[in-house]
């Protein structure tokens, strides 16, 4: 290996340069072209429901997404589409509202001008926008639409629902070929090709480039990483990540991590959607905080304030220390929205919960506020530390509440109006 393949020869760790792309703009919200990478999700409400929706958009915006879809499927929710919109308008929430249309969006955005206007944008699926002869007209329609309404739209191939005729085409020309290549290459190509022969219509029909996102989702993640990557390679359309029907739990999320950070460390995607399915009577925002958390721990964008917590092992035999991080990272979760606007920049700040002495003090050192709990067998004593001065140590059993005490201290000081960060003290 020469001394340039070598990564740990480099000083410079970080993602590759962002994949160039044309900048789109959603409602208020710039998506590609260098803006930050947008996190967005989707409803699980019927939209017919008004108030169920509206509540749950809400949710979602409130979590910190910055765009959500929600489906419009029949002419119910076409309908409702607008009393949402107002809706939010009235709580004060204008995250832009993404339609979801398939097999008759054009027939329900000419039915429904109010639906079409009220929508930031439209998401088409090439691959059951029409069928045969009726394809093209039906995605016309939705073109022209969305031209009128100058709104963008998102072409979206996605694995489950591939446009069927370009996919056996291209498996007809590769068996026929002298050199045939695996089916799912053939497949991966075809998604590929099925977003980009859609947004070259698109432009076509008047769309502009700047109007246009594009993605391609995939279940599998090596398939997914390859697809996105031959897309960025062969477009500068803005692009919208995710990895389609990820799953539950721990299994979906880390699916998601490993194809979108693969993907945004080489520089690709401009939006991301982690598609989570929830627990029966689960949270839908989860969705929004992995889609953060993601972004956050990899550098790209700052949301919240983040609790760095060891694992924990046998030096930890109380749960005194798990207790606290995951009560202080839920605080955090909850204040966040007040915080926003009360402490500017908070959410830059890093607070440490560590179990014991061999990484505690060292650790809570590099955060901005960091307690080090006792171990087994170690005095009852938990030093805290402040911009990487101990600042004081807690004893007793209100060691808990007196950190969370600090640690809104140490916010209100450094990021409320006048603020002043606490002097470490020597003890
Ligand atoms: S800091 Fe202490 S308690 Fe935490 S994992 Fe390391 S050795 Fe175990």
């Amino acid at each position: 290996m020469n001394k340039l393949e070598n990564p740990l020869d480099s000083d410079i760790a970080g993602p590759a340069p962002r994949h160039r792309t044309t900048q789109v703009k959603v409602g208020d919200v710039a998506v590609g072209g260098g803006a930050p990478i947008v996190v967005q999700s989707m409803t699980n409400t019927d939209t017919a429901d008004i108030n169920g929706t509206i509540a749950q958009v809400a949710a979602l915006a409130r979590a910190g997404s910055e765009m959500v879809r929600i489906t419009v499927d029949r002419e119910e929710a076409a309908a409702a589409v607008p009393h949402i919109r107002d809706g939010l308008a009235k709580r004060g929430i204008t995250t832009p509202l993404i339609g979801d249309f398939h097999y008759i969006g054009h027939k329900l955005l000419a039915a429904y001008p109010a639906c079409a206007e009220a929508l930031a944008k439209y998401r088409i699926n090439p691959g059951n926008v029409g069928f045969k002869d009726k394809r093209d007209t039906q995605f016309a329609d939705i073109i022209e639409i969305a031209n009128k309404n100058n709104k963008p739209v998102r072409i979206g191939a996605n694995w489950g629902s591939l446009d069927q005729e370009l996919l056996t085409k291209l498996m007809d020309e590769n068996a026929a070929s002298a050199n045939p290549r695996d089916v799912r290459a053939v497949t991966r190509e075809a998604m590929v090709q099925s977003a980009l022969l859609s947004a070259a219509r698109a432009e076509e029909l008047g769309m502009p480039k700047d109007r246009i996102i594009l993605s391609a989702k995939v279940s599998a993640v090596q398939d997914l990483i390859a697809v996105y990557q031959d897309l960025a390679s062969r477009s500068d359309y803005a692009i919208h990540l995710g990895l389609t029907e990820a799953g539950m739990g721990s299994k979906g999320i880390v699916a998601s991590s490993a194809a979108l950070g693969i993907l945004l460390q080489q520089g690709i995607g401009d939006t991301i959607r982690i598609s989570l399915t929830p627990e029966p009577g689960g949270d839908r925002t989860r969705e929004v905080q992995v889609g953060q958390e993601l972004l956050q721990t990899m550098g790209f964008r700052t949301f919240v304030p983040l609790v760095a917590a060891c694992p924990g092992c046998g030096r930890t035999t109380s749960t005194t220390f798990q207790e606290l991080a995951s009560s202080i990272q839920d605080f955090i979760r909850v204040e966040m929205p007040n915080w926003k606007t009360k402490y500017p920049g908070v959410e830059e700040l890093n607070v440490a919960v560590m179990g014991c002495i061999v990484n505690g003090p060292g650790e809570s050192k590099h955060a901005n506020i960091g307690i080090s709990l006792p171990g087994t067998g170690e005095a009852p004593a938990a030093p805290v530390f402040v911009d990487g001065k101990k600042f004081r140590t807690l004893r007793g059993p209100t060691i808990s509440a007196d950190f969370k005490a600090l640690v809104i201290d140490y916010i209100d000081q450094r990021y409320g109006q006048g603020a002043k960060v606490p002097a470490p003290a020597a003890e």
